[in-house]
């Protein structure tokens, strides 16, 4: 199969920009595995998936090293399919799904990496806890019993605006949060340390507003054909 886009000099270009301790998370939905393999080749192991039959096609189609994680709304009864190999679910938008996820990550003995998501964007469609339903989540404090996920931060969207001072000031109202909670919940936690925003179009500005994990795809892929 002959790309048509040239994958390893895309990725070449997006990491010569991004700073020291930024890692790279190239979203691969809707993109046929050649696409995936490329990447591979070019060095890139850590890949992000919004679709469950998708992912666990991909992931048994290639190498066992690529860091899988799933970024888009995941319904509880997808979760026991990702289980077995997940390593990081993104957008973690309910203390419902967060215990299904313990639940799954128990039956395969292991500990499951999260983010929990960010509704701070205007779109009423985006998922995510707003702040306030954030903080009234872990002040309730029932998710310090589930032992077998680790919330190791915060991801979130900004709106899809042409307005970058928008995007900023939504990048720098999650980057604060992210301290509160951090100050509230996590001080002890040397893993609740990631600030995963940016994508193709706003990845410049959040690595500017203390991103620690960009989710890029279009610019790495090309367009996706749904
Ligand atoms: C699709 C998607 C991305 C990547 O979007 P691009 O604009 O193609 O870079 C990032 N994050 C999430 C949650 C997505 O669903």
């Amino acid at each position: 199969m002959m790309l048509n886009v040239d994958v390893a000099e895309n990725l070449r270009a997006i990491k010569d920009t991004l700073p020291d301790g930024v890692r790279l998370v190239a979203v691969s939905k809707f993109h046929p595995v050649e696409y995936l393999e490329a990447a591979y080749t070019a060095g890139q192991r850590v890949f992000g998936e919004s679709h469950e039959q998708e992912l666990t096609k991909k992931q048994a189609a290639l190498p066992d090293d690529i860091e899988w994680h799933f970024i888009g709304h995941l319904q509880t009864n997808k979760v026991k399919y990702i289980a077995p190999y997940i390593s990081m679910i993104d957008a973690v938008d309910s203390l419902k799904l967060l215990k299904e996820i313990n639940k799954q990550a128990a039956k395969n003995n292991r500990v499951i990496k999260v983010l929990l998501e960010l509704h701070i964007a205007e779109e009423a469609t985006k998922y995510g806890f707003t702040p306030d339903e954030c903080r009234r989540m872990l002040s309730e404090g029932e998710w310090r019993s589930l032992e077998n996920v680790e919330i190791c931060g915060l991801m979130m969207m900004a709106s899809n605006v042409d307005d970058e001072e928008q995007i900023r000031r939504e990048f720098l109202t999650a980057a604060a949060f992210f301290d509160e909670v951090k100050a509230d919940y996590f001080s002890d936690a040397d893993s609740f340390c990631e600030r995963s925003w940016g994508m193709s179009g706003d990845y410049g500005i959040a690595v500017k507003c203390r991103s620690t994990m960009v989710r890029i795809g279009t610019a790495i892929f090309g367009p996706r054909v749904y």
